[in-house]
């Protein structure tokens, strides 16, 4: 049995209720003071973060994302992994191969050295009382709140749909939920979920102010967003690398696939290869990503290349990331193999996450004065 099923469901973490910090942590100084406070303390910490099961997974989940939360999982946080399946119809009409990108979802966290024995690993449908902590939570946000998010205004921007449906307006609050019904307060993400998490925010202090808890605990902790070092990895056109936007590599691409994605990558037309991240966004992101594979600043990659030109940029990240990538690929196909593994995680995540969530919601009618 995991330790995910053994634990209590009463053992939310005593987490500041209103921090008093900075909304979300940037950049490593940030990262290295929160280090501190969490090895002191793990257990006073939870992470919650997930991926839409939309696509597989890519370089930006990777260096945006994924490494953090196996970082703070190392640490000894407690971690809570959300595949919000019912969220991917929000951009488009019919979620395509659910059940094959969810698994894939699952591979791909195991294989980063996400550790299956300690983390609750979860699809949203399984656990119905999230959708039961949406609606007091939607009462607390403003139609003109949801229509101002700017992350909901790019998805609308880039969805496949005629219409935009009334699920994209919510999402956030949705997201809201299935942060909070955890109590947890570490959420790493990338830059584009800042607004989300902003929402998060707002959603646990407005629920605390309309109905406080007798004892004057709040029953939510206000979510901070942890950012990586790559809040906002670029794809090969130069947009965000999104698994809906045909631009990603991603991380079960094999070596091949990988040059050929990375060749194709947009740069520009200046031989000389400078780090200039406002100047030249699409060549400082194939340094970043370089970089960020073989512990290396950007700026001595850019210098190292020289005159050399877009080609050699590109034959040196293709290099980095190949064997960046090649021990966690490998374990990538060995876990692939094992299905039953997969279902059987995604079982016991989903068994766990449903027992807490009962417990939150217990509380919420509790303090709201229900039945
Ligand atoms: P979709 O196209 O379906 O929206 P996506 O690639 O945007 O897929 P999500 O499932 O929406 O991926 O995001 C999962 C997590 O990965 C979020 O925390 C998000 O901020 C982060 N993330 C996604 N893309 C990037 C990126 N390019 N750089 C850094 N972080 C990213
Ligand atoms: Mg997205």
């Amino acid at each position: 049995m995991t330790t995910a099923t053994t634990a209590s469901t009463a053992t939310a973490p005593n987490v500041p209720a209103d921090a008093t910090g900075p909304s979300h942590l940037t950049g490593p100084a940030d990262l290295a003071d929160l280090d501190e406070g969490i090895r002191d303390n793990p257990a006073a910490h939870r992470v919650l973060t997930g991926d839409r099961p939309t696509g597989p997974l890519h370089l930006g989940h990777y260096f945006g994302s994924l490494r953090n939360r196996v970082h703070l999982q190392r640490l000894g946080v407690e971690m809570f992994l959300v595949i919000p399946d019912y969220q991917v119809i929000t951009d488009r009409d019919v979620a395509d191969r659910l059940a094959e990108h969810t698994e894939n979802l699952v591979v791909d966290y195991l294989a980063t050295g996400i550790d299956a024995d300690r983390a609750t690993i979860f699809t949203h449908s399984s656990v119905p009382a999230l959708n039961q902590l949406l609606l007091p939570f939607l009462s607390l946000v403003s139609v003109a709140e949801l229509h101002r998010n700017p992350t909901v205004k790019d998805e609308i921007a880039h969805s496949s749909q005629a219409a935009v449906n009334g699920l994209m307006l919510t999402y956030p609050v949705h997201q809201a939920a299935d942060i909070l019904f955890c109590k947890a307060d570490l959420v790493p993400v990338g830059k584009d979920q800042l607004p989300h998490l902003e929402v998060a925010r707002t959603v646990a202090r407005r629920f605390h102010e309309r109905y406080p808890h007798l004892d004057g605990t709040p029953v939510f902790p206000r979510p901070r967003a942890l950012l990586s070092s790559a809040p906002l990895l670029l794809g090969t056109d130069g947009g965000k690398m999104s698994k809906s936007r045909g631009n990603s590599v991603p991380l079960a691409a094999d070596e091949d696939t990988t040059a050929r994605l990375l060749k194709g990558a947009k740069t520009d037309a200046d031989r000389r290869i400078t780090y200039d991240p406002v100047g030249r966004p699409e060549v400082a992101n194939l340094l970043l990503l370089a970089g960020l594979c073989q512990d290396r600043a950007p700026e001595e990659l850019a210098e190292e290349i020289g005159d050399g030109g877009a080609a050699a940029l590109k034959r040196t990240v293709t290099e980095a990331v190949n064997e960046h990538l090649r021990p966690i690929r490998a374990r990538r196909a060995e876990l692939a193999a094992d299905r039953g593994h997969i279902r059987q995680v995604l079982r016991t995540g989903s068994e766990h996450a449903n027992a807490i969530a009962d417990a939150t919601l217990t509380e919420v009618r509790a303090v709201m004065g229900s039945l």
